[in-house]
């Protein structure tokens, strides 16, 4: 004995729609962890940026201090240059400058460098700061929007699992146990419509003898996935 094609259709379709309304139930609160994540993942974006931006600054800042010494030993040269006894002392003493002003030199190219880095820096911070602005905006608007469908989707599921369960009350015992089985085991892919000639479920296609024992609403499963077979 076993249950008319309309009957097994509804079963599908309750089975179908049941996994349907599971699957987005299931999807809320997974778009609200992956929001969560960027936002965590932004944030030590932003923690690094801060971080490079601190490092330019104690290096430009360093620079500036080794400058600033330089051009002081520079001063300190030139009021020795006067001291000089020697020639050689003094031509000496000009070369030792010389070499000083071209530390300088590069120190001042260096630090130009350096403030050019702490500006990108900053700006590295600043655009940093405002993905997270943007990233926990997305993520209040997807928390209220999961929460805004997640009512009225288990109530669609309330509902369901109520019609299935007075529907598989009035099942035939034999077809109950083969259906039961399979339910449990692979959900809605327990039942397969028939297409054309074919199972609907993996297109494997189904003998005319088979077909007709379906037409007779006989518990046919398909030989190639195991899906309960209908046609309606
Ligand atoms: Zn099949």
């Amino acid at each position: 004995m076993s249950i008319s094609a309309a009957g097994m259709q509804d079963l599908h379709r309750i089975h179908q729609q049941l996994t349907d309304l599971r699957e987005r139930l299931a999807a809320g609160p997974k778009q609200i962890t992956n929001r969560q994540i960027n936002v965590t993942r932004l944030e030590a974006e932003l923690a690094k940026a801060k971080d490079e931006h601190k490092a330019a600054r104690v290096s430009a800042d360093q620079k500036q201090l080794l400058l600033k010494a330089g051009e002081q030993k520079i001063r300190d040269r030139r009021t020795q240059l006067n001291q000089c006894n020697t020639n050689r002392e003094y031509q000496t003493m000009v070369e030792q400058i010389a070499g000083d002003e071209m530390t300088n030199s590069v120190l001042e190219d260096e630090i130009l460098e350096a403030l050019d880095k702490i500006e990108r820096a900053q700006q590295g911070v600043a655009l940093a700061e405002g993905n997270i602005v943007k990233a926990k905006a997305e993520l209040v608007k997807a928390t209220e929007a999961v929460r805004a469908t997640e009512d009225s989707l288990k109530t669609d599921v309330h509902r369901l699992e109520g019609e299935l369960a007075e529907r598989e009350k009035t099942l035939p015992a034999d077809f109950l146990e083969v259906y039961a089985r399979l339910v449990k085991a692979r959900g809605e892919d327990a039942l397969a419509k028939v297409d054309g000639d074919c199972c609907g479920g993996c297109y494997q296609q189904l003998t005319p003898n088979v077909i007709n024992q379906i037409l007779m609403e006989r518990i046919i499963v398909c030989a190639g996935c195991g899906r309960l077979l209908y046609k309606a």
